[in-house]
């Protein structure tokens, strides 16, 4: 029998950002699929209850605690899923944050922070996993954008900027790469129920009926949504696709 063209058997996969929300929610896809998974956080704890979620997949899981903005901690973290998997196929940049500000109330340092966390993280982690990709025949990587890669809005400057650069990396990433055999695609997901909108449900007052009335699926995404995507984005039956930005919204950005 011919194996599934879904199958991530054998492959290793690293989520930045994957101890918790959408990132889970891929891992967890990828995981179901049969691949090893290299949970990449700060927060240890939250990492280390990741992993043993994944583990009910019967695959190899291991938590790599590291700041995605800190350049030698991306390289070590590279290394040590190199080392501990013997090889690195996927790697899906999902690690961010946002600093809920108008332009003029933005400190240089908040705007820094989100540009390094959102999208200079991606240019670390493709960077240093790209030897193994290459050495290995071809790879996948998955860079999570947002509507706001296609908005703009009152409260998000920087995060808005780093989510459209996130799609402008992939391309280039993916013109530099296809030699290589590496595809470059990004997620650009909706409203997604998960600890960075409840914080913002709690901040902005009416939220959750606006997203309701915008999203025509008229409901909120949810971490599982991204199983689905992480997977087929990552396997052999997305091979001739590179460079795109698939949302994953629900249908709110063809909303009129
Ligand atoms: P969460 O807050 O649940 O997850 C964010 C993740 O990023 C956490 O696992 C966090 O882990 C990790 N992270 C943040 N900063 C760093 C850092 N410096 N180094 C390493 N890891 C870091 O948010 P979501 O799941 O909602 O968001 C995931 C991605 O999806 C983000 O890129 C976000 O912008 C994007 N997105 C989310 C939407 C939504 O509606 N939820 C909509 C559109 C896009 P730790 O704290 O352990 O470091």
């Amino acid at each position: 029998m011919q194996p599934s063209q879904f199958d991530l058997s054998g492959k290793a996969a690293i989520v930045t950002g994957g101890n918790g929300g959408i990132g889970l929610g891929m891992a967890r896809g990828l995981a179901e699929a049969g691949a090893d998974i290299a949970i990449v956080g700060r927060n240890e704890a939250k990492s280390n209850a990741a992993v043993a979620d994944l583990k009910q997949f019967g695959v190899r899981a291991i938590a790599v605690t590291a700041d995605v903005t800190d350049e030698a901690a991306v390289i070590a973290m590279a290394e040590r899923v190199r080392r501990e998997f013997g090889r690195i196929d996927i790697l899906v940049n999902n690690a961010g944050i946002n600093i809920r500000k108008a332009p003029h109330a933005l400190s240089l340092d908040e705007w820094d922070n989100v540009i390094k966390t959102n999208l200079t993280s991606a240019f670390l982690c493709s960077r240093a996993v790209y030897p193994a990709m290459k050495d290995a025949g071809g790879g996948k990587i998955i860079n999570i954008g947002s509507m706001l890669s296609i908005f703009g809005a009152s409260f998000a400057p920087a995060y808005a900027a780093s989510k459209g650069g996130i799609v402008q990396f992939t391309r280039s990433c993916a013109v530099a790469w296809a030699a290589d055999n590496i595809q470059v695609n990004a997620v650009l997901p909706g409203w997604i129920d998960t600890d960075l909108t409840r914080r913002a449900r709690e901040q902005i007052a009416g939220l959750h009926d606006k997203v309701l009335a915008r999203t025509p699926a008229a409901r909120w995404g949810a971490s599982t949504d991204f199983a689905g995507i992480a997977v087929f984005l990552s396997s052999p039956a997305s091979d001739f696709l590179t460079g795109t930005a698939i949302p994953v919204d629900g249908g709110f950005s063809v909303m009129g």
